[in-house]
């Protein structure tokens, strides 16, 4: 891509023009001058500033907590999750916060490589299908793409894990979720997701760019398991706090 433009002859300057209409001029994180191609409008200093979060988190849900006598949160402990486990690469802030709105609400399409480079540093073998977390017609529609779909399709063709598109669908819209318990979100959410095929025995790998309270991923994997599969562990780039 860069070979290539430095090749197109410039004599209207329209080339320039449309790089820069491309890829704005600016870091929207750092303020500073777009510097590369891949990451942009992300400077590569603030992508490289992106990191994997190592603190203490659940074993389960990979929620972020401290404490020195348990492995588990409170919240898996009370209600333990349908999930076997949801691996989560973040924290949902800063840089890596910044990048996941660009890609999803600002049509940044092609950040769905960079971002999916991030899934790939989880043991993943063993899964028998990747499965993402479905949009509803009226959201593709507004979106034009499934930001899940893009990030399961670069961790499948990276994988060699098959990606499965045709066997969970979102058939109604999300209802309004806010000033619900993580709880009422779940009862909330039931109907709205389906598995129209069979999953018999199978280990699933479910893939969604950012989990909040888990309510849609849990509701996703009800369905899958209740279709038979024998396992499903969730895949996110982000964890962000509910409160
Ligand atoms: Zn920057
Ligand atoms: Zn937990």
């Amino acid at each position: 891509m860069r070979e290539m433009r430095l090749s197109i002859s410039n004599k209207s300057g329209l080339i320039p023009k449309l790089i820069s209409y491309l890829y704005p001029s600016e870091c929207p994180s750092c303020g500073a001058a777009t510097d590369n191609i891949v990451y942009a409008p992300l400077c590569i200093s603030c992508w490289s500033g992106i990191k994997k979060y190592s603190g203490p988190a659940c074993n389960i849900c990979s929620t972020p907590f401290s404490s020195e006598y348990s492995d588990i949160c409170a919240e898996c402990l009370k209600t333990p999750p349908v999930f076997s486990r949801a691996l989560s690469f973040g924290l949902y802030a800063d840089t890596l916060a910044t990048a996941i709105n660009i890609y999803k609400f600002h049509g940044i399409k092609r950040l769905y490589k960079p971002l999916g480079k991030f899934l790939l540093e989880f043991d993943i073998a063993g899964a028998d299908a990747i499965i993402p977390v479905p949009l509803s017609v009226n959201s593709l529609r507004a979106r034009g793409f499934n930001q899940s779909l893009l990030l399961a399709k670069f961790v499948s063709d990276n994988s060699k894990i098959p990606l499965m598109l045709d066997g969970l669908i979102k058939s109604l819209e999300t209802p309004p979720q806010i000033g619900l318990s993580a709880k009422e979100r779940i009862s909330n959410l039931k109907g709205v997701f389906r598995a129209v095929r069979d999953f018999s025995g199978m280990r699933l790998l479910l893939v969604d760019d950012v989990m909040t309270t888990g309510a849609t991923v849990k509701e996703c994997s009800r369905q899958l398991l209740k279709a038979g599969a024998e396992d499903v562990v969730v895949l996110t780039l982000a964890r962000a706090s509910s409160t």
